[in-house]
């Protein structure tokens, strides 16, 4: 791309590319779509629902024209509803199974919980009511789907919840991490308004372990939630890993879901090292943000790789090259400091590590150059792992250790869900299941304190 073309990209051309990349159903589509379920007795969309959403309840709902009552069946059993029916790979999930695959095509699923969600948000509707106070409190300590989902199911049950966000807006990875054109932050954010409506309290801005003590948390609460996800993307360990034009992939797609959009990547040559979904986040937004070429290097194969398959398609439209079997080795600046080059080395796998998958290793002298102008690491993500300790939890580098069934962590009023829990073949990484997560954590609170107050009269 020449001067002349990064000149016919405006601000306001990028911006546009990060409005939603798929326009919802139609009313007239959403019912015939809805017509078309087969209502199934024992239906196994449910079964593959991780929150077990009764959707041919919801479906029927919309067919019938009460879309308030088809939300709130959603709702009620997914508290981050509108967002899944957004990110889930329902492909996997409940779409996969419906039996509908095997004669015609399955129910749009997604686009019938989208359309039903929708409605509630544009119309502005508030789906439920707080439970009778019970005079518990408890403290949640980060307000993602994880903690979000808990706070909302606490308060129907009737605790005064406080949840504590480090960021300026609460909803975690739906507000800040998940691409625009994908999931608008406007949902994210009615799914939090959904849960300040119980009279759940949200400080935001508000650190735990800096702002507010663990200490604190632990003698005004009668349960404490950790629901703190993960934190930032790790080093790569390479040289010249601090150069200008190297991004950590998450603060990338951060930026840009704070409508935060510049033109620096006009024009210009961009990697991403990875190939998980923030990897194609971060190669997605990089095409949006005018770059050039975009390419994602990965060290394994394209079957080893975790982004879902609606990902992977995606970004192959967008014009994403994929690199397999290639590594970085060093990232080469110019006389400004800024990323010019990366130095490569192809890989080739080795025998399966002890976590079954087949170990990457250098291909001796294989080494080569590729011209860069900006490289965003998206090779996972690290831990909170000092907060961890502040609270004295057991962890495996980071992964909180929980009994299976109650959700306690090793100090039994210290509760934990979602991606503080996933890892070390524990829990799930999906959007979807630390919803579920939050829901059974919630259950297993309301048991614990509900035990001991019967213990103790
Ligand atoms: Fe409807 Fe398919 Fe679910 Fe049956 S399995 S209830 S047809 S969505």
């Amino acid at each position: 791309m020449n001067n002349n073309s990064k000149t016919q990209l405006s601000l306001y051309d990028l911006k546009k590319n990060f409005q939603e990349v798929h326009l919802g159903l139609s009313n007239q589509e959403a019912i015939e779509e809805a017509n078309r379920c087969l209502y199934c007795y024992d239906a196994p969309c449910i079964t593959a629902c991780p929150t077990g959403i009764d959707i041919p309840s919801f479906i029927k709902k919309i067919a019938s024209g009460n879309v308030k009552g088809s939300a709130k069946t959603i709702m009620i059993s997914n508290p981050i509803g509108a967002s899944c029916a957004r990110v889930c790979p329902t492909e996997e999930l409940c779409e996969g199974a419906c039996v509908l695959n095997h004669s015609t095509k399955p129910i749009m699923i997604g686009n019938l919980q989208r359309y039903a969600t929708d409605w509630a948000m544009k119309n502005d509707q508030l789906l439920f009511k707080a439970g009778q106070k019970n005079g518990k409190t408890v403290a949640i300590v980060g307000g993602g789907p994880a903690g979000l989902s808990a706070a909302r199911e606490l308060a129907l049950l009737g605790y005064q919840v406080t949840i504590f966000e480090a960021e300026k807006e609460a909803g975690g990875l739906n507000t800040y991490g998940i691409v625009s054109f994908r999931l608008p932050q406007a949902i994210s954010f009615w799914e939090v308004d959904q849960v300040k409506s119980l009279d759940v309290e949200i400080r935001t801005n508000t650190r735990v372990g800096k702002d507010v003590s663990v200490k604190e948390l632990m003698e005004n609460y009668n349960a404490v939630v950790l629901a703190i996800g993960m934190s930032s993307v790790p080093k790569l360990g390479i040289e010249g890993e601090d150069l200008d034009g190297v991004y950590d992939a998450i603060e990338f797609v951060k930026t840009t879901k704070s409508n935060n959009i510049s033109d620096h990547l006009v024009g210009k040559r961009a990697v991403v090292i990875g190939a998980g979904n923030t990897a194609i986040d971060g190669a997605t937004c990089s095409v949006r943000l005018g770059a050039e070429n975009v390419k994602i290097l990965y060290r394994r194969t394209e079957e080893e790789m975790t982004a879902y398959d609606f990902e992977y398609e995606f970004a192959k439209q967008d014009g994403v090259e994929f690199r397999w079997l290639m590594a970085p080795k060093k990232i080469i600046g110019d006389e400004n400091g800024k990323v010019k080059a990366m130095e490569c080395i192809k890989m080739e796998l080795a025998e399966p590590n002890e976590d079954g998958r087949r170990r990457p290793v250098p291909v001796k002298g294989s080494e080569f150059t590729l011209q860069v102008d900006a490289v965003i690491k998206a090779i996972g993500q690290s831990r909170y792992i000092q907060l961890i300790d502040q609270f004295g939890l057991e962890h495996d580098g980071g992964v909180v250790k929980i009994n299976q069934e109650t959700f306690q962590t090793s100090n039994e009023k210290i509760f934990a869900c979602g991606d503080v829990i996933f890892g070390k073949g524990q829990g799930e990484a999906m959007v979807v299941s630390a919803a579920q997560q939050g829901k059974d954590t919630a259950y297993a609170i309301h048991k614990q304190l509900f035990k001991k107050t019967t213990e103790t009269a």
